[in-house]
């Protein structure tokens, strides 16, 4: 029986079904969490989506509202987790996808850990919404209108705007597909890539600000902390894409960007063309794509980043 069989019937057995995805969640996220959970629902399962918080920018996606931020059951028949590459990605709600009676794992990280009984990962997919695209279409599902703008969202976000190392041919055909069943494009497009909420600007303004070039130019660095958070009234999820900034720099290689929270500094890695920045984050216990990863580490900002240079200069050329 092939892996997507054995998913089918698990689900099929199941009567109530918990969804989970990684913290500060991204598009990519949100899109296939919601797209799963809509099907589910339509199967008459009794299914929640778990996912404690996340930016308002997310709430033109539909049947968001019927997230929830706790279960309501300890012991579930079958847990679901998607975009997510470890257990410890699952934060402090990993306790629902621990003690479910069997667990699934739908994914694209290389560096996924296979945490799950069923793994289902496809690490040459430039998104997990793209290989619940591809779910939906072996099962047979209907892709609604609402499931087709999640399964959008998902595939423009983790691609930003189909232009990372991962789209393919079929990333553009089932773009298409989604586009001639009347998904909305531009208006996920402008929402959730091109527009800056006025805390986010704010906030990249004093990274821009603090940014650091090293080892003649190949890295970027720069980092926010709490206090700035607090001086723009940041809200989850302002801090989003500002590692891009760094990458998009002529001669940059890596670009580096911290974050503070509750439990330490989140690092972000972006690469460009060669080093592979899911290898550095392993090394710290995290991981990711080969051009896109990240792990929490402890330490002063300067501290970390003498530490991530010191790993990310044996790759350099
Ligand atoms: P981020 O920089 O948080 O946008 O993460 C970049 C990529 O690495 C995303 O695909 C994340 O899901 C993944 N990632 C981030 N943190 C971790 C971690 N601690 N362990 C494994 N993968 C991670
Ligand atoms: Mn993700
Ligand atoms: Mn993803």
């Amino acid at each position: 029986m092939s892996t997507l069989d054995e998913i089918l019937k698990e689900i099929d057995k199941a009567k109530n079904i918990v969804i989970l995805t990684h913290e500060n969640p991204d598009g990519d996220a949100m899109g296939s969490s919601l797209a799963l959970y809509q099907e589910l629902k339509t199967m008459n399962k009794d299914v929640e989506l778990i996912v404690p918080k996340y930016s308002r920018v997310f709430e033109i996606l539909p049947r968001i509202e019927e997230i929830k931020t706790e279960g309501s059951k300890s012991n579930y028949d079958l847990a679901i987790a998607v975009d997510t590459a470890s257990i410890k990605q699952l934060d402090g709600w990993s306790k629902y996808f621990e003690d479910a009676k069997t667990r699934i794992v739908i994914d694209h990280h290389s560096s996924n850990s296979m945490f799950g009984d069923i793994n289902y990962v496809d690490m040459s997919s430039p998104a997990c919404s793209q290989v619940m695209y591809v779910l939906f279409k072996y099962y047979n599902w209907e892709i609604t209108h609402d499931i087709g703008t999640c399964l959008m969202a998902g595939i423009v976000t983790d691609t930003g705007g189909f232009q990372y190392t991962g789209v393919s041919t079929e990333t553009f055909e089932i773009a298409s597909s989604l586009l001639s069943q009347g998904v909305d494009l531009v208006k996920l497009y402008k929402k959730l890539l091109s527009t800056n909420t006025r805390s986010s600007f704010e906030l990249r303004k004093i990274a821009l600000d603090r940014m650091e070039f090293l080892e003649d130019g190949k890295i970027a660095y720069t980092y926010i902390n709490k206090k700035d958070e607090k001086k723009v009234k940041a809200e989850t999820g302002d801090h989003e894409g500002l590692v891009n900034e760094g990458r998009n720099i002529e001669g940059v290689e890596v670009s580096i960007f911290l974050h503070e929270t509750d439990d330490g500094y989140k690092v972000s890695l972006r690469a460009n063309e060669y080093v592979n920045v899911s290898d550095v984050c392993l090394m710290f216990g995290g991981g990711g794509h080969l051009r896109a990863a990240g792990v929490t580490m402890q330490g002063t900002p300067k501290q970390i980043r003498e530490k991530l240079v010191r790993e990310i200069k044996r790759q350099l050329k």
